[in-house]
C-alpha cells in the first residue's frame, strides 16, 4: 500500500496506473518500465586478459541479467541468472584498462564479470541501476 506520488490518492499497490488521476509511475512499481522490452549484449574484451576461446557474456533484457561464463574445464558455459528484483547492489571495481562488474543478490549467488571494457561497466551499472 502506498500513495500516489501525483495525487496522493490511496493505493493498494497492484494499480498500474493511479485510478484518482492516472499517473502511470505509482508508488516505486515499474509498470511503465517493466512492460517495456529491450536486450543489450555485452562481452569481456579478449585482449585485456578475457578468455580466448570464448569471451564471458553479460545479456540485459527486461527481466534482468544473465551472466554467461566459460567455466574453467572449458567444457561447458556456467550460466547465472538475477532478475532485477534479486539485485541487491551493482558496483564497478575499476582497474586501469578493465572493469570488474559485481552484481550483488539477495538470495543467490551473485555474479562477477570480469574484464569488461569501462565504458561497458558504466553502461551496465546504469542500465541495472535504471530498472532495479
Ligand atoms: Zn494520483
Amino acid at each position: 500500500m502506498g500513495f500516489c506520488a501525483s495525487c496522493g490518492y490511496t493505493l493498494t499497490g497492484n494499480e498500474n496506473f493511479c485510478p484518482s488521476c492516472g499517473n502511470k509511475s505509482v508508488n516505486g512499481n515499474n509498470y511503465t518500465q517493466s512492460k517495456k522490452t529491450f536486450s543489450y549484449e555485452f562481452s569481456s574484451k579478449l585482449i585485456l586478459g578475457g578468455n580466448v576461446f570464448t569471451p564471458d557474456r553479460l545479456n540485459i533484457n527486461q527481466d534482468g541479467v544473465t551472466f554467461l561464463k566459460r567455466n574453467k574445464y572449458l567444457i561447458g558455459v556456467d550460466r547465472s541468472f538475477l532478475s532485477f528484483s534479486d539485485i541487491s547492489y551493482v558496483k564497478v571495481d575499476r582497474r586501469l584498462i578493465s572493469s570488474t562488474v559485481i552484481i550483488s543478490s539477495k538470495g543467490s549467488r551473485g555474479i562477477r564479470a570480469e574484464n569488461f571494457s569501462i565504458s561497458d561497466a558504466k553502461k551496465i551499472e546504469k542500465i541495472i541501476r535504471d530498472n532495479r
